[in-house]
């Protein structure tokens, strides 16, 4: 008899973790197979997480974009073929609440990063139990490279929370260009009164080097020929990280985010016009892809593709609000939305010897890779046991071989908003982002209005990827399952005390 995800019953693990399935013949395979390794190559594995921005569900080839959307991926295609393939994976909203998760294991009404901070907003990881510093403490070196945006005060910066090295930017991409972009901003190119205005505000114009516990040092001032040129800098740093790690007797946790492809998009000059395209976007694409495939080529070479778990995603849905400057989702609505558009983003796990060549449609939320990875390091014991943690460890899923996810419930949140859930194919929404069809520019995500439904809408994901059909009324069978996962959910907010959140912004 198969899995039924509806009628499965999950395992409790402890009052403070989120319950979970239990599948005995793939958590012992995937068991066996780490045991195995470890005896070869005599320590724990490594991980790189190649977290993109804004990247779209549909953008890549393997998930139906690629040369069909004018920006051919063969790096990442070629990982999805010979990896796992995931098409329910989850971030939440927007960035910087999706990257915190993954940084605690926790939502973010949890850790209280409800919303990006922007132009030097205070509020970050700051007293939070945080992934590279329990790593540190199992035995792992530990380094960050890219984009950060979890806090540019001092105690939230990434050699503060447990990386050994940082070399990146402390914010977002548009930050540091749009208001020196005379195409977005002319108020503020052609007036030395605003020019002077912009630089005198809070946030720190340049990209930095940082090393554990110290002050960061300013780099380089991030203009626009500047910013064209910082992922393949990045990359270059990340690839001579992978090459030096080679031997070392420490496993590394390299965590890589890319500049692109959030807005605006200056492409490395040689790869303009490198698209079918030809737009910055698409260009921007191929530069990304070809990235991954620098930083896969080096693990290869110097032999530590078998011992290290790749994770290739995005931090959430497309921003539609800036198209063209945008990508492809074949789901409702955008980034900054519960619709699917704004949270189901693309995920690929490489491992050769480890993973076998799938595509599953197993619900995996991107937090769950802070219980995963302290699995992987043999450190279950150093997930926090004061607060609530929401991950689920999903080791078995990734190397089991059976395709079967751990988590049972996904549980959508639209800033302090409990907005759905979904259990196997069905999603129940009880609040959302509204969203307009007939706009075709700015297509919801921040610009729609938050509305609550008297009753909730159900949606049925496979019949309905595009959520335009509320199947509630014929699918009542369901909503005593559903309701009660969302009281338990809610139960936990009560019982486990959160940070207090970040205060709320129009930026969203
Ligand atoms: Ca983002």
């Amino acid at each position: 008899m198969g899995h039924d995800l509806i009628s499965a019953p999950t395992t409790h693990v402890a009052d403070h973790r989120e319950p979970r399935f239990v599948h005995e013949d793939q958590e012992a395979a995937a068991s066996a197979k780490l045991a195995a390794l470890e005896e070869r190559t005599g320590k724990k594995p490594n991980v790189l997480v190649v977290l993109m921005d804004d990247v779209g569900w549909g953008d890549f080839g393997c998930y139906g974009g690629g040369v069909m959307v004018g920006a051919p991926t063969p790096n990442i295609d070629r990982l999805a073929r010979e990896g796992l393939l995931l098409t329910s994976a989850y971030s939440e909203p927007s960035c910087t609440p999706s990257r915190a998760s993954i940084m605690t294991g926790r939502l973010p009404m949890r850790h209280g990063l409800l919303i990006p901070p922007m132009y030097g907003m205070p509020g970050g990881l700051e007293g939070e139990v945080v992934l590279p510093d329990l790593l540190s403490r199992a035995g792992y070196v530990t380094q960050a490279v890219g984009k950060w945006h979890m806090g540019e005060n001092l105690a939230s910066q990434p050699q503060h929370v447990g990386f050994d090295d940082f070399y990146g930017f402390l914010s977002v991409s548009d930050m540091y260009t749009e208001w020196r972009d005379p195409y977005f901003f002319p108020e503020v190119v052609y007036s030395d009164e605003r020019t002077e205005w912009v630089r005198n505000e809070r946030f720190n114009k340049c990209w930095v080097h940082a090393t554990r516990g110290e002050d960061p040092e300013n780099v380089e001032e991030v203009t626009i020929p500047v910013l064209s040129t910082l992922d393949d800098r990045w990359a270059a740093y990340s690839e001579d990280f992978i090459r030096r790690m080679a031997g070392n007797e420490r496993p590394w946790f390299l965590y890589h985010c890319t500049r692109g492809a959030h807005f605006d998009n200056y492409p490395l000059e040689r790869f303009q016009g490198s698209s079918p395209a030809k737009h910055p976007y698409k260009d921007t694409i191929v530069e990304l892809d070809d990235i991954v495939g620098r930083l896969v080529a080096a693990l290869e070479e110097t032999g530590q593709a078998d011992n290290t778990l790749v994770f290739i995603s995005s931090d959430n849905g497309p921003e539609m609000e800036t198209w063209p400057d945008a990508a492809y989702t074949p789901f409702r609505c955008a980034k900054g939305s519960t619709w699917e558009g704004g949270v189901r983003v693309p995920a690929v796990f490489s491992w050769p010897g480890m993973i076998e060549p799938a595509a599953t449609d197993g619900i995996f939320d991107q937090l769950d890779l802070f219980a995963t990875m302290l699995h992987l390091a043999g450190a279950d014991d150093l997930v926090p046991d004061d607060r609530f943690v929401d991950a689920i460890d999903q080791t078995s899923f990734l190397l089991g071989g059976g395709g079967l996810s751990n988590r049972k419930f996904h549980y959508y949140w639209l800033t302090a908003t409990f907005s759905a859930i979904r259990v196997a194919e069905y999603k129940y929404m009880i609040a959302s982002i509204t969203d307009d069809d007939t706009d075709v520019v700015n297509s919801g995500g921040f610009s729609g209005v938050l509305q609550q439904y008297g009753y909730g809408k159900m949606f049925n994901l496979y019949l309905d990827p595009k959520e335009q059909h509320s199947y509630l009324i014929r699918k009542l069978v369901y909503i005593e399952l559903i309701q009660s996962a969302m009281a338990r959910h809610r139960r936990t907010f009560q019982a486990w005390p959160n940070r207090p959140a970040m205060i709320d912004s129009p930026r969203g």
